[in-house]
């Protein structure tokens, strides 16, 4: 956190360049000369009529309780119109004011010392100098300060044409500051007017903005969400406590808590910056960066527990020395994963920036090295405002990466099935295919004849009763002819059974030859017995046609494998459908006629006797 450069710069100071603010205000030669408090344009530069003491330990000026106990030849420093910063935590300083009220318009004014963090504040006015006015500060409970008020307030009443001498002896440990003004009551009024609508303006945010976060994290599970709620809260109190406002609302009473309260709030700020750092820059495991980012947190952890253990002066240092290397460590995480392409940490490392200039102005300004107006604490809530906004931006930036990364993941995902939803549908029409194929050479095959390629008995059982119907419907004849090769047994048992076989093929090629009119049909429902199905044909045409299969085979001769020529003959027994027959009748007649045949000689065809009915 760049605020921490706040105790940076005294330690800097404290080792390099010791008691660079004082050694920059020139005088042995006190000049501080009283301030009229009527006149705005006195007040407004203050600073030009205060003179102040840096009493180091074991000094006169050191053990004195009380400005009586000041030896008498001490030689006051004029703060020649700056602030008072001081680093050498061990001194005791004193502060002089001389206030005058030059008429009688106004009697009450407030010199106001806009620094919170002070452990001992006692105010004399010079009419009471033994007893003091007032005796506050962090180590005393919050009621000492007289008045609610964050800042120390010291009501200076003064008669007309009456001057006071108002003294301050200040102690504390860590960085000091004795930023004073003179201010009428309503000046003092409405300037807190103002600020409490900053300060909640500015609480009031970062408190959203942190519940918000939180509210995104209990939402989504995602846990840099959970770190930037974390951040922002320990932010907030870390500044909350800064400012004052802590010690005012939450620990009044808790005089102890006053200065172990700042080390630990920044030991959980530094936690929660490096635990959100980690988290928002995507540090991939394992590597250098992360285990580095791992040690910073362990040992911020452990800050945590040793501002309760070591003093506040020890605390501070060790904090702020954590705290600015987790700065310089994630500002440079931040640039490498910029640079390796992670977008999001442009915005970050923006963040980072100008809060660190922020930081620097606000500390170098505090330190007198540039205007006393960029020291102010709003010119600190604006770089932090400006911090939490851009970091709250970059994470909708991360958020937006991820969101098209996971689209983009969607895209392609939806992509490949389609692509696979398609081959998958191309694959099974295919296989429909060639199974509607294989149906049809099923059907095919469980219709016809191997043998002899004709139809079967199936095909007959299925087209007969069909052809009956019809038959009778239309009124149109229907014949039927049962043939039955004569002696085929014995055609085989010369032969042999595949010469056997041949002669079934030649019987159904001239089965098929005489079988013309496309609705006639020819059948091997047997071994060597075969039929034909000719609807619109009578009695007598079916005689017709069997007589000529019949010529056919007795005089075309069929060769046997040595060559000798085999005559065959059939019988044949036709019927014709008449009325009241069913396709059982009308099969059972034609095969009577058949035997009759074969009884009556063989190699002939009869005829069956229309049924009487
Ligand atoms: P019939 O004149 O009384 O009909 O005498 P047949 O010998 O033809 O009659 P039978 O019913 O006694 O014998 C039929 C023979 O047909 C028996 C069998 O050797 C033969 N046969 C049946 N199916 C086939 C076949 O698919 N191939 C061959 N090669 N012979 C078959
Ligand atoms: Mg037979
Ligand atoms: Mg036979």
């Amino acid at each position: 956190m760049p605020l921490y450069l706040r105790f940076l710069l005294p330690l800097i100071g404290l080792l390099l360049v010791t008691d660079l603010p004082l050694a920059a205000l020139p005088g042995t030669t006190p000049h501080c000369p009283a301030l009229d408090a009527n006149d705005p344009v006195q007040r407004e530069a203050l600073m030009n009529h205060v003179c102040f003491l840096s009493a180091a330990p074991d000094t006169p000026a050191h053990r004195a309780e009380s400005p009586r106990e000041l030896p008498a030849d001490i030689q006051w420093t004029s703060a020649r119109g700056h602030d008072l910063v001081f680093s050498h935590t061990d001194s005791v300083y004193w502060v002089r004011l001389n206030v005058r009220n030059s008429d009688d318009s106004q009697k009450l004014w407030y010199l106001k010392l806009n620094y919170p963090l002070l452990d001992e504040v006692t105010f004399w006015r010079s009419s009471e100098l033994v007893e003091p006015a007032l005796t506050t500060g962090d180590q005393h409970p919050f009621l000492s300060r007289g008045i609610d008020y964050r800042y120390f307030l010291l009501p200076v009443t003064l008669g007309a044409g009456e001057t006071q001498a108002i003294t301050l002896r200040i102690q504390s440990s860590g960085a000091l500051n004795v930023p004073l003004s003179l201010e009428t009551p309503e000046t003092t009024i409405a300037e807190s007017n103002h600020l409490t609508l900053i300060h909640g303006v500015f609480y009031g945010a970062l408190l959203v903005f942190a519940i918000f976060n939180l509210l995104l994290f209990c939402s989504s599970g995602t846990s840099y969400y959970f770190y930037n709620a974390f951040y922002m809260a320990s932010l907030g109190l870390f500044l909350f406590a800064m400012g004052g406002f802590a010690n005012q609302y939450f620990w009044p009473d808790s005089t102890g808590f006053a200065n172990t309260s700042i080390p630990m709030l920044m030991s959980i700020s530094s936690l929660a910056m490096t635990l959100f750092g980690r988290s928002f820059l995507e540090i991939p495991t394992n590597t250098i960066a992360d285990k580095v980012l791992t040690g910073l947190a362990l040992t911020s952890a452990g800050l945590f527990f040793m501002a309760f253990l070591l003093p506040y002066n020890k605390s501070i240092v060790l904090n702020t020395g954590i705290a600015l290397l987790i700065i310089a460590c994630l500002f440079i995480m931040g640039i490498v994963r910029w640079r390796q392409g992670y977008s999001p940490a442009k915005w970050y490392v923006m963040a980072w920036s100008g809060m660190l200039a922020g930081a620097l102005i606000y500390s170098m300004a505090a330190f007198g090295h540039l205007a006393d107006f960029l020291a102010r604490e709003i010119f600190m809530q604006t770089a932090v405002a400006a911090q939490v906004i851009l970091l709250n931006y970059a994470m909708v930036q991360r958020w937006r990466l991820l969101n098209k990364k996971l689209l983009d993941v969607e895209h392609n995902a939806r992509t490949d099935l389609e692509l696979k939803v398609h081959e998958r549908t191309a694959q099974l029409r295919s296989t429909m295919r060639e199974l509607e194929k294989a149906n049809r050479q099923l059907a095919t095959l469980s219709l016809n004849d191997a043998l002899t390629g004709l139809h079967n008995r199936r095909h007959m059982d299925n087209l007969l009763p069909e052809l009956c119907a019809e038959a009778r419907r239309t009124g149109q004849p229907l014949t039927i002819a049962l043939l039955d090769a004569d002696h085929f047994k014995a055609v085989n048992d010369s032969w042999g059974h595949g010469f056997g076989d041949r002669c079934l093929q030649h019987i159904a090629d001239i089965l098929r030859r005489h079988v013309k009119r496309p609705r006639d049909i020819a059948i091997r429902f047997g071994g060597e017995e075969f039929a034909i199905l000719l609807p619109g044909t009578d009695a007598d045409g079916a005689l017709g046609v069997c007589e000529g299969i019949l010529e056919d085979i007795a005089t075309i001769r069929v060769p046997a494998d040595d060559g000798t020529p085999v005559t065959l003959t059939m019988s044949a027994g036709t019927a014709t459908l008449s009325q009241g027959d069913d396709e059982r009748d009308l099969f059972r007649r034609a095969d009577e006629a058949l035997y009759r045949a074969k009884a009556c000689g063989r190699n002939r065809t009869e005829q069956a006797t229309p049924e009487v009915s």
